[in-house]
Formats: structure tokens, C-alpha cells, sequence
């Protein structure tokens, strides 16, 4: 027999936080104007090639105040959804890249709202250091958090050529930091990097099925205007992903994820008028039935190829 959560074979974001809050819970995408070392000219100035202009934050409110942004986005929803509960997402650019006490005043000013139960803070693995981490440990005793991390591959070689600036060792250290004190992570992998191929894309997979944490979003590559990753393309090095490949490496990896690893996303989302492809992803819908389509074709769901690899999960805490 086939698990399922509810309607789904997989462990889903939406589901998870229904069962754990009794509720619809949104999140409510932040731009609280950070940088990122790989754009500020710390790493360096191009940032990830598949950047765009606002730090992968273009679904966020805009206004500068945070607060007021905050509001903007929830009465946005409140259109569509009367009421519910919400996960304050720092999404936009590196969102530990500050002072310890900026980041404090941040976070708080959020907390604070009415029917917040909780945060989530989008980073990198290299901007977590030991005040930080105390800081979202604090935070963590207060409310249910959870830290997202960017790996987008396991492999050294597609890292280099995204331009992501830290090594698989900083990915490593920064999930063993996190999980010591107890801090949920969440790991952002992306299908259909520059020269990956399918086994790459299910190693990093199956990478993370390993870390022990508690969840997984996965993208599909998109070129936005504007990004460096377009030069690429137009020399002819960027093949876009077709829409069967795509679910055929989504419905895989959900099979070889561990059952309680909760499911983030399985689509990517660009503004239309950014994107340059593939544009089947604008169908998302689309998109995520043909996933659970093709999950009941091949009679799989999340764990049914789970197999530790000892190898890999030795190397956490
Ligand atoms: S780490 Fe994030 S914000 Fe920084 S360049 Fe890469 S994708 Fe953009």
C-alpha cells in the first residue's frame, strides 16, 4: 500500500504545517535589505549566475520598512484566504549577513505580529557564524524556526561554475553547527545546472536524504533577464530542462527521500516577465500533477527507495 500525507505521495510543506499548527499557514515572503558576500564584492560582485537583480526575493512585498512589508504581503493573501496563521520567510539576499544586533532587530520586529508562529531565514552556509547561531538558537527557544541553507549541487565543479563561493566542507559544517542546537534545516537543491546530468542531480539528492534534517526544496533551473547565466545561454552552453525530464527527476528523487523529510517545493516560481525559460514552468500546476500523475504511474512515494548511505550520513551529526 501506497503512504500517503494527505492527498499526496509525498511529505509536503502544506501538509506538515497543517498537522503541526491545526491550520492554514502562509508564508510571507521578506526582502529585510540585506547583501550577500557574492554580490557586496566580499566573495565577489557577479553573485550565483542564476541570481536575479533582487537576491531570489522577487516575490516579495516592497516596501522598506519591514513591518509595513510584512502587512503588504499577508493583506495580499487575505484576498484570496480570509484568515490563517504565518511563517515570516526572510527570503531576499543572505539573510544573517549583518550584525549580530541588526539581525536581532529584524527578527524580532516580525515575531512580534499577531498570528506569526514562525520564521524562516533563508542564508548561506558560510554566513553562520558563532553569534549568529546563538542568536538563532535564542530564537529557537521562542518559536518554531527553521534555517534554509542554498546548496544547489553537491558536485565541486557545477559550484565553481555557478559562481557559489563555498566548498561541499562549509555545507557540511554549517548543518552540524545548526542541528547542535537543535535548529531545523532546510536544503535548496536546483535541477539543470550548467553540465549536470541526471546521476549528478540525484547524487545531490540523495546527499541530502542524508543529512538527517528536516527538509528539501527543490528548484528547476530558470533563466531570468538579467542574471549572468543568460551569457550562457546565448553561447549556447545552457540546455533548459523538458518538462517530462523534470518530473521523471522530481518523481525519483521523492522516492529515494527518507519519509519524514519534509517536501518545501518541487517547482521553481520566477515573475513571467523575468523569465526566459523554460517557460513550460509557468504552468505549475501543471507541473505538480503531472508529478502526482506520474508518482501513481510508477507506484512510488516518499521513502519507498530510501537506503541510508552510511557513507554520507556519517559525515552528520
Ligand atoms: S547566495 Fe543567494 S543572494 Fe547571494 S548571489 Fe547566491 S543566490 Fe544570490
Amino acid at each position: 500500500m501506497a503512504k500517503i500525507w494527505g492527498d499526496k505521495r509525498y511529505n509536503s510543506l502544506n501538509y506538515y504545517l497543517r498537522q503541526k499548527f491545526k491550520d492554514k499557514v502562509f508564508k510571507i515572503s521578506l526582502d529585510a535589505g540585506f547583501s550577500c558576500p557574492n554580490r557586496d564584492g566580499t566573495l565577489s560582485r557577479g553573485g550565483c549566475i542564476f541570481c536575479s537583480e533582487r537576491g531570489s526575493g522577487d516575490f516579495t512585498g516592497k516596501s522598506r520598512n519591514l513591518v509595513k512589508q510584512f502587512y503588504e504581503v499577508k493583506e495580499m493573501m487575505n484576498k484570496k484566504w480570509k484568515s490563517g496563521k504565518y511563517i515570516a520567510y526572510f527570503q531576499a539576499y543572505t539573510n544573517t549577513y549583518a550584525p549580530v544586533d541588526v539581525l536581532r532587530e529584524k527578527y524580532y520586529s516580525i515575531l512580534s505580529l499577531e498570528d506569526v508562529v514562525g520564521i524562516a531565514i533563508a542564508t548561506r552556509p558560510d554566513c553562520l557564524q558563532d553569534d549568529v547561531l546563538n542568536l538563532l538558537s535564542e530564537i529557537n527557544q521562542k518559536t518554531y524556526l527553521w534555517v534554509e541553507l542554498g546548496l544547489q549541487t553537491i558536485n565541486e565543479k557545477t559550484a565553481e561554475v555557478i559562481n557559489r563561493g563555498y566548498g561541499l566542507e562549509t555545507y557540511i559544517k554549517a548543518v552540524n553547527e545548526l542541528k547542535k542546537r537543535g535548529i531545523e534545516v532546510v536544503t535548496h537543491v536546483i535541477f539543470g545546472l550548467i553540465g549536470e546530468n541526471k546521476k549528478d542531480m540525484i547524487n545531490t539528492v540523495e546527499f541530502v536524504a542524508n543529512t538527517k534534517t528536516q527538509g528539501i526544496k527543490i528548484h528547476l533551473l530558470h533563466l531570468m533577464k538579467g542574471t549572468r547565466l543568460v551569457d550562457y545561454y546565448n553561447r549556447g552552453e545552457l540546455r533548459f530542462l523538458s518538462f517530462d525530464e523534470y518530473v521523471d527527476l522530481v518523481t525519483d528523487s521523492i522516492n529515494i527521500l527518507p519519509e519524514d523529510m519534509v517536501i518545501h517545493r518541487l517547482t521553481g516560481d520566477s515573475p513571467r516577465e523575468l523569465l526566459i525559460g523554460p517557460m513550460w514552468s509557468l504552468k505549475k500546476w501543471e507541473v505538480l500533477n503531472e508529478i502526482d500523475r506520474r508518482l501513481k504511474e510508477k507506484d512510488i512515494w516518499q521513502g519507498k527507495g530510501y537506503a541510508e548511505n552510511y557513507e554520507i550520513s556519517k559525515l552528520f551529526i
